[in-house]
């Protein structure tokens, strides 16, 4: 797979956002390119013509504007870290310009919501523990690896990512898991995430880029409204 990598100047880091009162987003482009992602409206934004998960722009001004936006607001406000990129794809380990902001936000006392895929937040550990406001979530969306490569061939194992949340969780961070897009294997998921969250997330796939995914594989009987109010059920019950 090859991947078009460019560094650009943003405008602007920090925007309102529907989910939480604040987003930010260091990159436009996921690495990860999960087959179901809903933030491949972000190619038609930016006009990128390489498939989702191919190409990546790099705010590097990113920290600058965040710490010039954020003296402007009138009014804190919880900030996701991010929504429609993973924040610690492989590219922040060269960049670190999630924990540049993340330094900027806990300096001046934002509180933070991270959300990621990736084992690599754990490299933030000292800022994460010591802000006063700060949680982490990893998506969580089954307890089997397998099906999780067919459906994010690029993203971290859940095995590493169970492993993250517990060292998270006992530094003492609030984590929690986003069992969201629901995907087939999900079923097992209360005994694998028992005692290393605060609390969790759960919702049903709701775009249709992966319809292929369940097609190819004979799944289609996971994407019906029996499977994930059972399984829901089942996981609230645990
Ligand atoms: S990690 Fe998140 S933003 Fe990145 S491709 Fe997967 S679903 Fe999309």
């Amino acid at each position: 797979m090859t991947l078009i990598v460019k560094e650009i100047q943003a405008k602007t880091i920090i925007s309102v956002s529907k989910v939480y009162p604040y987003v930010i987003n260091p990159y436009t482009g996921c690495q990860h390119g999960c087959t179901y992602c809903y933030a491949r409206f972000m190619k038609r934004v930016t006009r990128h013509r390489e498939p989702w998960g191919e190409f990546v722009d790099v705010k590097i001004n990113a920290p600058d504007l965040l710490q010039v936006e954020i003296s402007k607001k009138k009014k804190q406000g919880r900030v996701w870290v991010s929504g429609v990129c993973d924040p610690y794809q492989p590219l922040e380990a060269k960049y670190r310009l999630t924990r540049k902001c993340l330094e900027i936000l806990a300096q001046n006392h934002w509180p933070v919501i991270i959300q990621t895929r990736s084992p690599l937040v754990l490299r933030d550990i000292d800022i994460i523990k010591d802000a006063q406001n700060f949680e982490v979530g990893f998506s969580v969306t089954t307890a089997d690896d397998g099906i999780r490569r067919l459906f994010e061939p690029n993203a971290s194992s859940i095995n590493d990512r169970i492993k993250a949340l517990d060292e998270l969780h006992k530094a003492g961070i609030r984590t929690y898991a986003m069992i969201a897009p629901m995907l087939p294997g999900a079923e097992r998921l209360a005994e694998l995430l028992n005692g290393k969250i605060d609390y969790s997330l759960i919702d049903r796939m709701n775009y249709h880029y992966a319809d292929w995914v369940y097609r190819k594989y004979g799944l289609e009987d996971k994407l019906t409204d029996d499977f994930f109010y059972r399984t829901m059920q089942e996981l609230a019950s645990i």
